[in-house]
């Protein structure tokens, strides 16, 4: 007999995606289940850079960015990129400025000004993903309104409302559990979407495969603690080529990807002791390796068709819903996002609308006309980025399509499994000599040197690590907030200056609430507040996500119609009174904390939705 149960909401699969989703609906008090197969949470890293939006997401859950960035590694040991021949020749620390010498060709450093403090109350973030799960997991323990079942395979019928059935590994424990909307967060490959009627995705790369290796190593944070540091490490070496992904330098944590290229190269050929050798010949020197686990993973590059199910009360979000090319760092951030988005949707929508509707509020159906987009914009986006990568290859002499012509080779010819395997081996290795070629003095070798200077000195040329345009200032074109007539006249309303890359924030509607910093009226110590964190604060005091009318030195019973006028299309609206002269003696809730440069509000009303994106300006 199968146990039956009742909750609001079922998020499918505990990633980082819906571990967010989980937690932001614990912040509204919707009651929920997260259901998750693993009976422990992967321990191989794959995603580390955590965007300024996704940092500023974390703070509407007391604690959590603090908790987050506790954790990650000073600034210092991941503020390049890094291109060279190999680890063990790059220049010391404190003798480069970035330019070719040794074995590095160039790098970049991304924060030449350091953190960005005018855009945001807080800054971007450097933590291998499995710290940041296990981070999200231990906030979610504390709540009250979460069930996390682990160890549970989930499947969903959409059939009388949703009800979601959960298997345990061995197949002998089942349950049922009914509710009224279902969150899939169970990744790219999580098999969740077909029953909610969301067409498979095409994916649109050339199927390249990559194989990861998760590896400690102190000796070799030793020798690259002399060194240049950086986050990435490309190395384009005569033994080979790959990334090097520095996790945690005081950890001795790494991953080193490296492409692989099926079905001449096999997965199960990298034991930990060929991964170990092959860590020791991209470094240039030996180091000893614990070589924790080794996977492969398949490049996939799509945004599905739908985020919302056709009877619309189910919804996929992260890597459920897209992926992109990895170059840029999109796909968790792009899903904490969606999550943000979503959550306070839910809530409503479970407040408001009856549970026996046969039609779902259509609010619910701005998630996908909102996120959609956007992940359709980091997805040409991460393309031209991985294109980026493979420019610095060419640069050199490295021919993407050799591996593509060997195996159209060895498949004319008729030869046997391992000598084909050979072929292709020795065709990649002659490739692979066009590294060396850069080490003489001939003119095709100055030629290359000229071509990579010209990539490292254009920044449009090579890969970025920050995208403040598309992370702070996305904005939605269609979607739950006032029409583009009104949104985009002013769309560089209010001032602040640019801040050196290359974005100014700007108040749109459809976009997100810039960043200044307020005082609570009449406080003589008090600690400032982002205007980004008065949408949480206020939910968090209503036990559910209420609009906000941000009312900056106007008069109160304007402010009341104001909100009167707006109440119909956006319901509950909290009004805040906000005054820019910090000697006012008009009653406020908050003052202007004038503090350098940053945006600047004017006089006005701005409704702010409780994802802290502008619904409506007046
Ligand atoms: C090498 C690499 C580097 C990356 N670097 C970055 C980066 O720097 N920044 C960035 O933003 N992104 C990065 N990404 C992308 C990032 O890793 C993903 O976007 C992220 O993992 C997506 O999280 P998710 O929660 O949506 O899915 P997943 O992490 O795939 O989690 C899905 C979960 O659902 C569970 N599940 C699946 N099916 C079921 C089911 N039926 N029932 C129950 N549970 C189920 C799975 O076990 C899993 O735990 C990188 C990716 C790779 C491969």
């Amino acid at each position: 007999m199968r146990e039956r149960q009742q909750t609001e909401v079922v998020i499918i699969g505990a990633g980082p995606i819906g571990l967010t989703t989980a937690l932001l609906l614990d912040q509204f008090g919707v009651d929920h289940w997260l259901v998750e197969q693993r009976n422990a949470p992967s321990r191989h890293p794959q995603a580390h850079f955590i965007s300024t939006r996704s940092m500023e997401i974390f703070r509407d859950v007391p604690g959590l960015e603090a908790a987050i960035r506790a954790q990650a590694p000073p600034l210092e040991q991941w503020r390049r990129y890094i291109y060279c021949t190999d680890l063990y020749h790059l220049p010391q620390v404190d003798t480069t400025d970035g330019a070719p010498k040794g074995s590095l060709l160039g790098a970049r450093d991304h924060f030449p000004n350091g953190p960005d403090q005018e855009l945001s109350a807080t800054w971007e973030c450097h933590l291998p993903q499995h710290a940041l799960v296990t981070t999200l997991r231990r906030f979610l323990s504390r709540s009250a309104k979460a069930r996390l079942m682990q160890g549970y395979r989930a499947a969903v019928t959409a059939t009388d409302g949703m009800t979601v059935t959960l298997t345990s590994e061995d197949g002998k424990a089942a349950r049922e559990v009914h509710c009224r909307y279902v969150v899939c967060a169970d990744g790219a490959h999580g098999g969740c979407r077909p029953s909610l009627g969301i067409p498979h995705h095409t994916s649109a790369t050339d199927e390249q495969v990559f194989i990861s290796i998760h590896f400690f190593s102190p000796e070799l944070s030793e020798l690259l603690a002399q060194r240049i540091l950086g986050m990435l490490y490309f190395i384009y070496s005569p033994a080979g080529v790959g990334v090097l992904v520095s996790h945690d330098l005081a950890a001795g944590e790494f991953v080193l990807q490296l492409p692989l290229f099926p079905p001449h190269q096999a997965a199960d050929a990298f034991s930990k002791s060929v991964c170990a050798e092959l860590i020791d010949r991209l470094t240039g020197a030996p180091v000893s390796a614990a070589v924790r686990s080794v996977r492969p993973w398949r490049l996939g590059a799509w945004v599905a068709a739908r985020y919302q199910s056709v009877d619309g009360r189910g919804f996929i979000v992260g890597d459920a819903a897209h992926e992109f090319l990895p170059a840029g760092g999109f796909g968790q951030n792009c899903g904490i996002a969606d999550a943000h988005n979503l959550a306070w949707k839910l809530a409503v929508a479970l407040k408001t609308a009856p549970a026996a509707a046969d039609s779902t509020p259509p609010l619910l159906a701005t998630y996908t006309s909102e996120r959609r987009p956007v992940a359709k914009t980091l997805l040409a986006l991460s393309g031209a980025g991985y294109q980026q990568t493979l420019a610095v290859a060419a640069a050199i002499g490295l021919d993407k399509q050799l591996a593509h012509w060997l195996d159209l080779l060895i498949r004319v010819l008729p030869l046997p499994a391992g000598l084909g395997r050979r072929l292709f081996t020795m065709g990649m290795r002659l490739g692979l000599r066009q590294v060396a070629l850069l080490g003489g003095r001939n003119p095709l070798s100055q030629m290359r040197w000229r071509r990579l200077a010209r990539l490292f000195a254009d920044p449009s040329a090579n890969l970025a690590m920050r995208y403040p345009r598309q992370d702070l200032g996305a904005v939605y074109d269609r979607g739950w907030f006032a029409s583009a007539a009104t949104a985009d006249a002013a769309a560089r309303d209010g001032t602040g200056g640019d801040t050196g890359i290359g974005f100014t924030p700007a108040l749109v509607n459809g976009g997100r609430l810039p960043h200044f910093w307020l005082l609570p009226w009449g406080a003589d110590r008090a600690t400032p507040l982002s205007s980004l964190d008065l949408p949480s604060l206020i939910a968090r005091r209503h036990g559910s996500p209420v609009h906000l009318l941000l009312m900056i030195d106007i008069a109160a019973k304007l402010g009341r119609r104001l909100a009167a006028l707006q109440r119909q299309q956006y319901g509950e609206i909290e009004r805040v009174a906000i005054r820019t002269d910090a000697e006012t003696t008009a009653p406020a809730d908050f003052v202007l904390q004038t503090t350098g440069g940053g945006y600047r509000p004017r006089q006005g009303a701005i409704l702010v939705r409780p994802d802290g994106v502008v619904a409506w300006r007046w």
